[in-house]
């Protein structure tokens, strides 16, 4: 039987239920952090001028290299932020702190009603924290603190800065692999993706679609760190969203509809968490690719690596951290053991974009405005 569930980062891919979610969850892995010390250096502030712009308009975004710094500036025109964190793959890599101008740690419950705590994403080798994330954090300018946990060796800041977004425009760069599925194939699934963004206000820029000939990309680890996976995702352009086609997953993986290197991805940076990856194979319904099916759970993994969770997550008691996004209590799921279904859960999140489960038999394209204002705000809109 085909499963319908897509992946949310490489952390979650065998505990849906236990991550992704605002208010408990978060997108990192709390097991694996506690206990890890906090490495606190002395305060080095980076001005931005050293940046590279990549953008140009109404708003640009820039990578600013902290090292192993742990403050950066701001200016005043910021829209938005976000800072990666870059260690061995052995290592829980990320974020324990982030401090405002105001002196307000984002990661105290209690400066905001939802800790970056939650929000914060720790993995093997990468770590970030995106802000906004939701709706009352705010990129204000001025000089911002943070800590990092040991096992980082290199701090990242992506900024974008300009007039207030109202209607961004998303830049996407598609890529294909394996050698059983065509650049049509991958269009017709692509103009799935624009219509929903659009409808929702947003605007698309569609790259060419790329083919990766070499047939070590065919099939890939979902595991993002995966030598073959993190090659592949590293060739992604720095200032696009990175959308891999994959023929499959490999191994055990093989049938998974698709995953995010996180939420969010490493944004404005080249690297092994830099895009997503979508299985065709696994969008073969009844012997043909269900091209609706894949534009959406493209539309999806997107969402997640711009920074969106599960409005509801598999266990239905986590949701995610936005204030309007409709939930889907596990009271309302036809099987406890199955979690809510989208079936389930009409008129409460199951027509949402980011429910964690897809269903070719339901439109699943709705986005709510703050979910759309996270996407207008996103480091790597433009
Ligand atoms: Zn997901």
């Amino acid at each position: 039987m085909k499963s319908f569930v897509y992946f949310v980062t490489a952390l979650c891919v065998f505990a849906l239920a236990s991550c992704g979610g605002g208010g408990g969850g978060g997108s990192s892995d709390d097991s694996d952090m506690d206990g890890t010390s906090i490495t606190t250096t002395s305060t080095t502030t980076t001005t931005l001028s050293s940046g590279t712009g990549s953008n140009a308009g109404t708003s640009r975004m820039e990578v600013v290299e902290l090292g192993t710094g742990t403050s950066f500036t701001l200016p005043s025109d910021v829209i938005s932020f976000v800072v990666s964190a870059f260690g061995e793959v052995s290592s829980f890599v990320g974020f324990a702190a982030l401090t405002n101008p105001n002196g307000e740690d984002l990661f105290i419950t209690g400066n905001y009603p939802l800790a970056a705590y939650d929000l914060a994403l720790v993995a093997e080798s990468y770590g970030n924290v995106l802000v906004p994330m939701v709706t009352d954090h705010a990129a204000m300018a001025g000089e911002w603190n943070f800590q990092y946990y040991q096992g980082t060796n290199d701090v990242k800041l992506t900024m974008r800065t300009g007039s207030t977004p109202t209607s961004s425009v998303l830049k996407i760069k598609p890529y294909l692999t394996g050698t059983q599925y065509s650049v049509s194939d991958v269009e017709g699934a692509l103009a799935i993706l624009k219509n929903i963004y659009e409808k929702a206000g947003l605007q698309v820029e569609l790259d060419t679609v790329s083919v990766l000939s070499d047939s070590k990309f065919q099939a890939v680890s979902s595991d993002f760190n995966n030598i073959i996976t993190s090659e592949m995702v590293s060739m992604g352009s720095a200032d696009r969203i990175n959308l891999f086609f994959i023929e499959d997953f490999s191994g055990e993986d093989a049938g998974t509809l698709g995953i995010a290197a996180g939420i969010p991805g490493s944004l404005g940076i080249a690297s092994n968490r830099n895009g997503v990856l979508n299985s065709l194979e696994a969008h073969v319904l009844g012997g043909a690719l269900d091209t609706q099916l894949l534009g959406e759970t493209v539309a999806h993994e997107m969402g997640h690596f711009i920074g969106l969770f599960h409005p509801t997550e598999k266990n239905g008691v986590t949701f995610d951290p936005l204030a309007d996004t409709a939930e889907c209590s596990i009271s309302m799921a036809s099987s406890a053991l199955a979690g809510p279904q989208p079936s389930d859960c009409i008129g409460f999140g199951g027509e949402n974009l980011m429910f964690w489960q897809g269903d070719p038999s339901i439109d699943q394209t709705s986005l709510t405005s703050d979910q759309v204002h996270i996407i207008n705000y996103s480091p790597v809109a433009k």
